[in-house]
C-alpha cells in the first residue's frame, strides 16, 4: 500500500558539499520508476555520495529530489526506509545466526522467504554447505565470512526487504563473475516492479542497466 506511492525519481541541479569540498555542482539525473539505472564515473565523483542524497543520509545545500511531485525531505523517514533497499560495500554483520543476519530488513520473514532471498543472491548453496546451515552462527563483525560472502548477505537482504527501489553501491565489488551473473539476473527478473540505481566500476555490472549514466568528475 506504501508501495503505491513509489514513483519516478529526478534529482533536478544537486549541488552538495562535505565542509568546503564542492562534490556535485547542479547535477541532474531521471530515474525513471521500474527501470535499471546505472552509474559509473571516476573515484570520488560522487556517486555514492548521491546515493546518500537518496537515503536522506544528507540533505542537498541546494536542487530537489522528487519521488514523483512529493520533494524527498517531504517524505518521513519509515515511509522513505519501507521504500528504499541500500547495499554498500561494507555490510554490517550481528553475531547472530545467517538467516538472522539475513532478516534484519524483515525480522518476522520466514524461512522460505530467506532461503528465496539468499537464493537470488547467489548465497543458497554456500550456507548449505554451512555445518548448521542457515542456523550457523556469524563471527563477530562476520570474520569468518569472505569479502564476497558478506556482499552477498547485503543483497539477500534487500531482496527480502522487497522495497521498491533497490538502491546498490558496488554491490559486486568482491564477487567473482559467476556470482556477479547470477545477481544481475536476478535484478533483471525483477522486471519493471522494481526500480533499481547501481553503481559501478564494472562493465559487466553496467551491461545489466537499461539506463547508464556518467558522474562527471566533481568540479574543484
Ligand atoms: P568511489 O568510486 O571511489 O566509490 P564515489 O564516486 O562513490 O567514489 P564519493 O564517496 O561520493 O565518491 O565521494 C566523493 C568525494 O567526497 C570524495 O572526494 C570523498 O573523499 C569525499 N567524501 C566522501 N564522504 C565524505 C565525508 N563524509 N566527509 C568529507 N568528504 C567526503
Ligand atoms: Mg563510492
Amino acid at each position: 500500500q506504501e508501495h503505491t506511492r513509489f514513483d519516478n525519481i529526478t534529482c533536478k541541479d544537486l549541488h552538495f558539499s562535505y565542509e568546503d569540498e564542492q562534490i556535485l555542482s547542479g547535477y541532474s539525473i531521471s530515474v525513471p520508476k521500474g527501470s535499471r539505472v546505472g552509474i559509473h564515473g571516476k573515484s570520488g565523483s560522487g556517486k555514492s555520495t548521491l546515493l546518500k542524497l537518496l537515503m536522506r543520509f544528507y540533505d542537498a545545500d541546494q536542487g530537489s529530489i522528487r519521488i514523483g511531485s512529493r520533494e524527498i525531505d517531504s517524505i518521513n523517514t519509515t515511509e522513505l526506509r519501507d521504500m528504499e533497499s541500500y547495499v554498500t560495500q561494507e555490510t554490517s554483520l550481528f553475531h547472530d545466526s545467517i538467516a538472522n543476519n539475513i532478516a534484519i530488513a524483515k525480522p518476522d520473514a520466514s524461512q522460505s522467504e530467506i532461503e528465496a532471498a539468499a537464493r537470488k543472491a547467489s548465497l543458497h548453496e554456500f550456507i548449505q554447505s554451512l555445518p548448521d546451515g542457515y542456523d550457523t552462527m556469524i563471527g563477530e563483525l562476520g570474520d569468518t565470512l569472505s569479502g564476497g560472502e558478506k556482499q552477498r548477505i547485503g543483497i539477500a537482504r534487500a531482496f527480502l526487504h522487497n522495497a521498491p527501489l533497490l538502491l546498490l553501491d558496488e554491490p559486486t565489488s568482491n564477487l567473482d563473475s559467476l556470482n556477479e551473473s547470477i545477481i544481475l539476473h536476478s535484478l533483471e527478473e525483477l522486471g519493471t516492479d522494481k526500480t533499481v540505481l547501481i553503481v559501478s566500476h564494472r562493465e559487466s555490472t553496467m551491461a545489466a542497466a537499461n539506463i547508464v549514466y556518467e558522474m562527471s568528475g566533481r568540479v574543484s
